[in-house]
């Protein structure tokens, strides 16, 4: 997992993982760092364990002196990680050794100007290799893979999913030690009260004998192995599948499908029901419904007559709301309940919908058939900033300007349009940014 990225419908986000969790541990959200534009987002409530540490230290004058000040900050930890139970002899291994990573500060203050459209996103994530090399999977690993859905109540193809947009199938865990990256981010991070909190849940896992601190790799933001779980959602939902007394998500597909499985059945997951489905939407239709706060059944939405996009009954979900990651002009979704678990994974629209779209071919199911409106341009930060302040401007509150489409955005956007006589999808386009003074 890496940086945060803030929920929102229609950002694209990159690989972005988030390891969160639910029982103990309140929400975290976290992103995988990456070469796509994301968009950083509120922390998340900070995990479990408040760690009362030293303030954070200034920017150092020269190099000199900031080395001191990080050793000086890591013995410091020591001594509250000793307080909250880590022994001496891991602390040792774990910390004698840790680097300062430069690179890790330059990438957790990165703040793309450029931001990549939905289908563009979707295009790589469920790409046809992509499909191609997860059938391989499937057909190579099936009775060990099915052994674990059918344990958790969670689809094959939905393990897999993950597996592929996570890391290609294990092939990209990411090198970043996890310990020298959560010390980085804690000594001088964007949030160093969760990295602390993160590096604490490191050492646990250390001194658990579950990894050695050399194998214990992901990517910047500390999200790790193939699962790229947070060091909090490893230690809430990581499984020890094949038995070896190791929960290791970096080299046993049994313990990281069962890591995933765990995960979301502990995230609400419920057994037999479908994510949802690609649907049209009737002329006329209200567009202020297609909302994530807007959730009804299935058979309410027939009766506003929403049909699925291949002509089937659409599935009965309790709770489900209309998707448009690209507004009006692009494809619609109908998404029930464990779309929503999915998010819990990674809190952004297009990781779940690459999963989801992702499983759905595994499984020999239809690609999405409407047509991705390819002539848009994805706002740039500055124009969405400048959006914003437009929107403002007019008496269309989106909050504070932050060139971040967030639900604040896309209330402001409605009203605009509303007020134009557009369909009101909140989607913020370049054209609209246009029409404002
Ligand atoms: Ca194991």
């Amino acid at each position: 997992m890496q940086s945060l990225f803030k929920p929102t419908l229609f950002s694209p986000p990159a690989r972005c993982r988030l390891a969160l969790s639910v029982l103990v541990i309140a929400a975290l959200a976290a992103c995988k760092a990456a070469p796509l534009a994301e968009k950083p987002q509120t922390p998340p409530p900070a995990a479990a364990i408040p760690i009362p540490i030293p303030s954070p230290v200034p920017v150092a004058s020269s190099e000199d002196e900031h080395s001191q000040k990080f050793a000086h900050w890591i013995d410091a930890f020591k001594t509250t990680a000793r307080a909250a139970g880590i022994g001496k002899a891991t602390l040792n291994s774990a910390l004698d050794t840790v680097r300062f990573l430069p690179r890790v500060i330059e990438l957790d203050r990165a703040q793309p100007e450029f931001t990549r459209n939905v289908w563009d996103y979707l295009d790589s994530a469920v790409s046809s290799l992509r499909v191609s090399r997860g059938q391989e999977k499937l057909a190579q690993l099936r009775p060990q893979l099915d052994a674990v859905a059918a344990r958790y109540g969670v689809p094959t193809e939905v393990l897999v999913a993950i597996w592929g947009v996570e890391s290609n199938f294990g092939t990209h865990v990411g090198d970043v030690s996890a310990i020298d990256a959560l010390a980085t981010l804690g000594f001088e991070g964007r949030r160093e009260e969760w990295a602390r909190g993160q590096l604490l849940a490191a050492l646990k896992i250390l001194q658990s004998g579950d990894i050695a601190r050399e194998q214990m790799v992901g990517s910047w933001a500390g999200a790790m192995g193939q699962t790229q779980f947070l060091p909090s959602a490893f230690l809430a939902y990581a499984v020890d599948a094949d038995g070896d007394g190791k929960r290791d998500i970096w080299g046993s597909v049994p313990d990281v499908m069962a890591s995933t499985a765990n995960f979301l059945v502990q995230s609400g997951w419920q057994a037999g029901q479908p994510w949802g489905t690609e649907v049209r939407l009737p002329t006329g239709f209200d567009y202020t419904h297609a909302d994530a706060a807007v959730r009804r059944s299935t058979e309410a939405w027939a009766t506003e007559g929403v049909q699925t996009a291949d002509g089937a009954p659409l599935p009965a979900l309790a709770d489900s709301a209309i998707l448009l990651p690209a507004g009006a002009r692009g494809p619609a979704f109908v998404v029930g309940p464990n779309f929503r678990t999915i998010l819990r994974y990674n809190n952004a629209t297009s990781y779940a919908l690459a999963v989801t779209l992702l499983a759905q071919r595994l499984a020999n199911g239809p690609a999405v058939r409407a047509p991705w409106p390819r002539d848009m341009q994805a706002l740039t930060r500055s124009q969405m900033v400048a959006l914003q302040t437009a929107l403002n401007a007019q008496g269309f509150s989106t909050g504070t300007p932050d060139g971040i489409a967030g639900p604040a955005t896309q209330r402001g956007v409605r009203q605009y349009q509303s007020s134009l006589g557009l369909p009101a999808d909140g989607y913020p386009t370049l054209d609209l940014l246009q029409r404002l003074p």
